[in-house]
């Protein structure tokens, strides 16, 4: 008897509008296809300085970056398992789903952690940091994420870098998800460990963190006895690793390097100020959209609202999955959902590197209305979608 199968054909969705893995750029895509050579080979020893050159160029320090070999949950345990020494006293500042997950890695290094904890739409308030080292002046360490993904918000970065720079603390921050799409930068928020990748807003795939590292963090991760060596957490392994004349401590992922070598190419080319333009763009036309379809964005101010993410309340009566999976399945259109404590609660739509178009809002807006409309919510699709022209032709 001939067996049966039935195979379900599942089909790529038409377009990815998520907030990480982010569709690639066409270039990039191109890049992963260069010959794969052998580390120590000379040209691919100049190339890597020549990449970690582009890199230190994008993120405006005046020190190499640090690029490490798997995407940047690597660079954030890496940076606690380093910077964080055993009688430290950590302030991590929680204002969603990765704030509040940097405290757990946090905590296995230091020898007390001091939170802030905000509502997951809203954002920390210097001032509460200011209070912070009145009532604690030993905080040795802050940790903080800027623009924490799964609730589509940010934080007020450089005035949180003052505060702890103020009191002679080290700032740990995460801007994975917002460095390459819009105007963040670790001198200008005084991080001493600036957390960041090319697979969000510069348009890679996933696989490596940049790390940019103060003078005073790498003195501070030398002294630190249990800083890893001869481990993947280790920073301090890579410290001389961009120079042409210095092995790799490791094998670096060769193909990710020359897809971050044509990211870095495209974004500066276009000009950083010009591709944040874009972001702003694109992410103004999506919330604007968003409200006139009778909406609510997921962050409590329209000013913490990130431009690479715009997280959009579900409707009362309306199930997350099933509005994902009918924007999917019914309009080709993949969103991300919402993460930890905000999965169920809101869908996000990604303003990341090449979907950082104007036009995605209203791909966007199109696929949500109509996957609402057709779960019967009552939601005015095509006022949506005038507001976010409206945005767009007024530019
Ligand atoms: C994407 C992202 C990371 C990297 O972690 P993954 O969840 O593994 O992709 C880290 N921090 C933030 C804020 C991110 O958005």
């Amino acid at each position: 008897m001939e067996a049966t199968m039935t195979v379900e054909r599942i089909v790529e969705p038409a377009f990815t509008l998520s907030s990480g893995p982010v569709d690639a750029y066409p270039a990039v895509l191109r890049a992963l296809s260069r010959t794969v050579l052998y580390d120590f080979d000379p040209v691919f020893q100049h190339f890597y300085e020549a990449v970690t050159d582009k890199a230190k160029v994008a993120l405006r320090t005046a020190a190499p970056p640090v690029i490490l070999h798997g995407e940047p949950v690597l660079g954030l345990e890496a940076a606690a398992a380093s910077l964080i020494a055993r009688d430290d006293v950590v302030l991590n500042l929680a204002s969603g789903v990765y704030g509040k997950g940097f405290g757990f890695w946090a905590k296995r290094y230091c020898a007390e952690l001091v939170e802030i904890e905000v509502p997951y739409d809203d954002a920390i308030d210097p001032a509460a940091v200011e209070a912070a080292f009145r009532e604690r002046p030993d905080i040795r360490v802050v940790s903080v994420c800027h623009h924490d993904t799964p609730s589509g918000t940010l934080n007020p970065i450089d005035e949180i870098g003052r505060i702890v720079a103020a009191h002679g603390a080290y700032l740990i921050v995460d801007a994975v998800s917002s460095f390459g799409g819009m105007d963040v930068h670790p001198e200008a928020c005084q991080a001493d460990i600036f957390v960041t990748g090319p697979n969000k807003c510069l348009g890679c795939p996933p696989g490596l963190t940049l790390l940019a590292v103060s003078g005073r963090a790498w003195d501070k991760m030398k002294a630190n006895p249990d800083a890893p060596r001869a481990s993947i957490l280790s920073i301090l392994d890579w410290e001389n690793a961009w120079r042409r004349d210095q092995p790799f401590p490791f094998t670096p992922s060769i193909s990710e390097v020359n897809a971050l070598d044509a990211a870095l190419d495209l974004y500066l080319e276009e000009g950083p100020e010009a591709v944040w333009r874009r972001h702003a763009l694109t992410s103004k036309a999506c919330r604007d959209g968003i409200r006139a379809m009778g909406m609510t964005i997921w962050p409590a101010r329209e000013a913490i609202a990130s431009p690479t993410t715009t997280a959009v309340r579900v409707p009362d009566g309306i199930d997350a999955d099933a509005l994902l999976a009918t924007a999917r399945d019914g309009f080709g259109v993949s969103f991300s959902s919402g993460r930890g404590e905000t999965k169920g609660k809101l869908i996000r739509i990604g303003h990341m590197g090449r979907t950082a178009q104007p036009l995605y809002a209203v791909v966007g807006l199109a696929a949500l209305g109509g996957a609402l409309r057709r779960l019967g919510a009552n939601v005015d699709a095509g006022a949506g979608m005038e507001a976010a022209l409206a945005v767009i032709s007024n530019q």
